[in-house]
């Protein structure tokens, strides 16, 4: 008797791994031009692997993504979670030049032991050497895999599998461009088999407080580089904007200009939540002590910039306690 293929829910984005260019070429394409089916076909065996559900979610180059569409998509996975018991997991593909927020929003987000792995290609569909077909059915053998479970959101690309809390994109244009600073990959994919070697220790998916349900968007969180000579202009801009959390990426474990952190305490004294991180890359900053949290100031432990915006947008959205939000930077 044929045996039953296990269920796994394929969620497309667009990205590079949809990418359509001139046949053969690696540069100069249009990401998220060709469709989940189309891209399903790009890829022999892969229907012998699972059974495959696909939904064309969206089909953009990442960045055009919004905090409506994490949280859609967050809320999506973990309704068809609940609702099939029989699903295996789900694999998202993405574009890889946020790939990192996405896949750490989920992370935080999916209420399921289950397997959510995120996917992207540095060459497009249509390039020579494509890494999409691959990649992509390397994520299929990841999210039906038990070793899987319980590791939260995985991204793999390039043969590795990396936690989305850890991972990072490292370099514009090359193949082998996912990195975990510090961290390295949880495992690897060899042939038809997965092989973990490290597993998450921060809280994650079903282990966080976080609750997208009933959110209908995210508080507005902004990015400020810190460099000599920077004023505090960025800020200020901000702001006047109604940003509620301004995430600073220090030079080395803190450091900003006079001016930027004049600007910084007079934006805490207008309810502004100023988290410190680090530009460097790797390394962390914090924790931050009591009279720090008491003045309007967190920090963001290892957390890259970009990650830190997304686990602040989102503890911003559930709580204004700095003590707290400091705790889930600790423990998330
Ligand atoms: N521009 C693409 C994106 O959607 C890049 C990629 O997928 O590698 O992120």
């Amino acid at each position: 008797m044929e045996q039953k293929k296990p269920k796994v829910l394929l969620l497309a984005t667009g990205g590079t791994i949809a990418g359509k260019g001139a046949p053969g070429k690696t540069t100069n394409y249009r990401p998220g031009e060709i469709s989940v089916e189309e891209l399903i076909e790009t890829v022999p065996g892969l229907g012998d692997l699972a059974e495959i559900k696909s939904v064309q979610f969206a089909n953009v180059a990442s960045i055009a993504l919004t905090h409506q569409d994490w949280l859609n998509l967050a809320n999506l996975i973990n309704s068809e979670f609940s609702a099939d018991p029989e699903l295996r997991g789900v694999v998202v593909t993405h574009g890889t030049d946020v790939l990192e927020e996405t896949a750490y929003f989920l992370h935080l987000s999916i209420k399921d032991i289950r397997p959510v792995v995120v996917v992207g290609s540095m060459r497009p569909a249509t390039a020579l050497s494509a890494d999409g077909p691959l990649n992509l059915l390397n994520a299929v053998k990841i999210a039906v895999s038990q070793e899987a479970e319980g590791k939260g959101v995985l991204v793999a690309l390039n043969d590795e599998i990396h936690c989305a809390r850890d991972v990072t994109k490292g370099n514009a244009n090359k193949v082998e461009t996912f990195q975990s600073p510090y961290c390295g990959p949880l495992g690897f994919v060899k042939g038809d088999n997965i092989h973990f070697y490290h597993q998450p220790s921060r809280l994650h998916t079903y282990q966080t407080v976080f609750d997208t349900s009933g959110l209908k968007d995210l508080p507005r969180v902004d990015l400020a580089y810190s460099h000599i000579m920077a004023d505090g202009a960025a800020i200020e801009a901000y702001v006047e904007r109604g940003a509620k959390g301004i995430v600073i990426a220090a030079a080395g474990a803190g450091a900003v200009t006079r001016e930027m952190s004049q600007a910084m305490e007079k934006a805490t004294q207008a309810g502004v939540v100023i988290l410190l991180g680090t530009r460097c890359g790797a390394g962390l900053v914090g924790p931050a002590r009591q009279e720090m949290l008491k003045r309007g100031y967190i920090t963001a432990d290892n957390l890259n910039p970009q990650k830190a915006r997304v686990l602040l947008a989102l503890a911003l959205a559930h709580t204004d306690n700095l003590e707290t939000i400091q705790d889930w930077f600790n423990n998330c």
